[in-house]
């Protein structure tokens, strides 16, 4: 069967546990790889470059816009996010599964690209829960809080556009979930188009003379 990686977007709103949920996914299983990107936002304590984001001036992302070496980008409460082009490429050709942790501008644009992408959208179990983990951050101040749960109210309303939402109520469980889902999805006509040609042209080979 095909064994070029699956392009995985995993979004989902402000303090959903994206981060957490991916670092176990790639800690328990081998074949997933995270794609970092590149941001104008400033690095929050403890944030290290080129780990968590490569964190740049704004001018040097447009000029990398201009390059064409981000497959999208978006505007996220005031600054730039965008997933470089070159990584995404090269992981996907040695077949590993490629995750972009973005927001829902960013995932949109990625499907309409790459059709065979696979869009996962993570939610807390309600809105409580969601205003509870930001707050509980610490990291973040009650005016950054607000504008955050105004965006997850505006990013709810694109939920539908992804091809799963999961709950992320006890990690383990959801990292198992996304994992299954992941398999699912490879086993979908539109990401074997390879196999399929391959296996068609062979059964017209046999079948040659049958009439
Ligand atoms: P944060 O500032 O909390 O690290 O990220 C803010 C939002 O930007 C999150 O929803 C995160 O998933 C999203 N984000 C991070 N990197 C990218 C990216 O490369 N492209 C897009 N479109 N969104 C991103």
């Amino acid at each position: 069967m095909d064994q070029k990686g699956i392009l995985i977007v995993i979004s989902g709103f402000s303090g959903a546990g994206k981060g957490t949920l991916v670092r176990k996914l790639m800690e328990v299983h081998n074949e997933y790889v995270l794609s970092v990107s590149m941001t104008t936002r400033a690095p929050r304590v403890g944030e290290r470059e080129g780990v968590e984001y490569f964190f740049t001036e704004r001018e040097q992302f447009e000029e990398t816009i201009r390059q064409n070496g981000l497959i999208e980008y978006a505007s996220y409460c005031g600054n730039y996010y965008g997933t470089p082009r070159k990584y995404v490429e090269e992981q996907l050709t040695a077949g590993k599964n490629v995750i972009l942790e973005i927001e829902i501008q960013g995932a949109l644009k990625i499907k309409a690209q790459f059709p065979e992408s696979l869009l996962i959208f993570l939610t807390p179990p309600s809105g409580e829960e969601l205003k509870r983990r930001l707050e509980g951050r610490g990291t973040e101040s009650a005016e950054v809080i607000a504008r955050r749960l105004a965006r997850a109210v505006e990013e709810s309303e694109g939920v539908e556009s992804y091809d799963y939402i999961v709950v992320n109520d006890v990690l383990e469980e959801c990292v198992e979930e996304v994992h299954n889902l992941v398999g699912a999805a490879r086993r979908a006509p539109v990401r074997q188009r390879a196999f399929i040609k391959e296996i068609r042209e062979e059964l017209q080979k046999f079948s040659k003379g049958a009439d």
